[in-house]
């Protein structure tokens, strides 16, 4: 058993469900806060128990850098590595080194790179990115895939696309052949058993969230639509990714620079070639507006380092839009951050506080903004989820924009 996904209630295109994976219950439409090297930058695992975070998302091509999946892999996964007992999903790399430019080289066989870290030569396949995803050990790991540029001549995006599904079913062929090889499954190589000893006890369940791992519990490999910003290549990669057969898609390939109506009008026509009784992922994105929008539209989960990113900059969502912090008319402001926020950031403490420690370069200015950020894309899903069950589609939108809360 990998992961079950269940459909609760559906308005419109929308849907509300629960995703059953191998470490706890995720409920969709969700936001997954993104933990690039096994750490959402400055918020510690238990405030993230606490915030209702169900599913983390990791970088298989950073960790494979720094600490290595082979340290992961011996600490039980990324689950015993960062103490982290819910669900975890890992990209396959492929949009990182893809991000690297200059310091990439595509054939058919993978990608060489060079790491950001020291400039070392690396290599990435199919089988070497299910190898390492495996060996890290998410609950949702993905399809190694080509990001096709943008802009892109119609030629090339067909190439890319091309490439990007005979590396789909690669990547399939490997998992199938190696899936039992995860750090927390039944099944572990004689060359590790000594080490798997070693691990930390699996954490104590603290709720039905939190539950063990069931016997024979596997990973589950997701595959990713590309085709550029062409719309007919985009329902020929879903159909074709979808004949090749996973237990969830993902939509790839966007947010790579083009106008956010293109993202839109991408998003909306690929989703309809995708199952409707399996999980859909529309990786990195976007706003809260914009999350809340894709909701609408029908996809299931997301992840985007923008409230991460951005609240280290000072940068902070609200019900009433986007806040500056470090602006100097906050300074003697003793409002909090967003009145119509309930975290523990905006219940305790005042703008002007906050500006003064992003002002005095305070590490506790990015922990608070993460930690606010994060509360507001979690609530504002919470919103859409609550939405979609009582058939109110109209709030869905509205309740999560500029809009105050009542
Ligand atoms: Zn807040």
């Amino acid at each position: 058993m990998s992961i079950q996904f269940e459909i609760e209630a559906t308005h419109g295109p929308a849907r509300l469900g629960k995703m059953t994976t191998p470490h706890g219950i995720v409920e969709t439409p969700v936001f997954m806060p993104v933990g690039t090297l096994a750490s959402v930058k400055g918020v510690p695992q238990d405030l993230l128990e606490d915030l209702g975070v169900q599913i983390l998302l990791g970088n298989t091509y950073h960790l494979y850098l720094r600490p290595g999946v082979e340290t992961v892999r011996r600490m039980g996964g990324l689950h015993g590595f960062m103490s982290w007992n819910r669900a975890i999903l890992t990209d396959s790399g492929g949009f990182q080194v893809f991000s690297l430019n200059e310091l990439r080289k595509v054939t058919e066989e993978g990608v060489t790179f060079r790491s950001h870290l020291d400039g070392s030569s690396h290599f990435f396949s199919p089988e070497s990115a299910m190898e390492a995803e495996i060996g890290l050990g998410a609950d949702i790991i993905m399809a190694f895939d080509e990001c096709t540029e943008f802009p892109a001549e119609p030629a090339r995006a067909r190439a890319s696309m091309e490439m990007t599904l005979r590396w789909a079913e690669r990547s399939k062929r490997y998992f199938e052949a190696h899936k039992q090889e995860v750090p927390w499954g039944s099944y572990q190589p004689s060359a590790i058993s000594h080490q798997q000893k070693q691990i930390p006890r699996p954490l104590a369940p603290e709720n039905d969230n939190d539950g063990g791992i069931q016997a024979g519990a596997n990973q589950s490999l997701f595959g990713i639509v590309q085709g550029g910003m062409d719309l007919v290549l985009r329902k020929e990669s879903a159909e074709r990714t979808v004949e090749i057969g996973f237990p969830g898609y993902a939509i790839g390939g966007l947010s790579v620079g083009e106008p956010r109506e293109v993202t839109r009008e991408v998003v909306e026509a690929t989703l309809q070639y995708l199952p409707a009784d399996q999980p859909r992922y529309l990786m990195g994105v976007g706003t809260p507006d914009e999350i809340a929008m894709y909701a609408a539209m029908g996809v299931d989960m997301m992840d985007c380092v923008l409230p991460t990113r951005a609240a280290r900059h000072g940068l902070l969502f609200t019900s009433e839009g986007k806040v500056s912090i470090k602006q100097a008319r906050y300074a003697s402001d003793p409002a909090p951050l967003d009145p119509a926020c309930s975290c523990r950031v905006c219940t305790r403490y005042s703008r002007a506080y906050l500006r003064h420690l992003y002002a005095a370069n305070e590490v506790l200015a990015q922990v608070l903004n993460t930690i606010h950020n994060l509360s507001f894309y979690l609530d504002t899903m919470r919103r859409v989820r609550h939405s979609i069950r009582l058939g109110e589609g109209a709030r869905f939108l509205s309740g999560v924009s500029s809009q105050p809360k009542p």
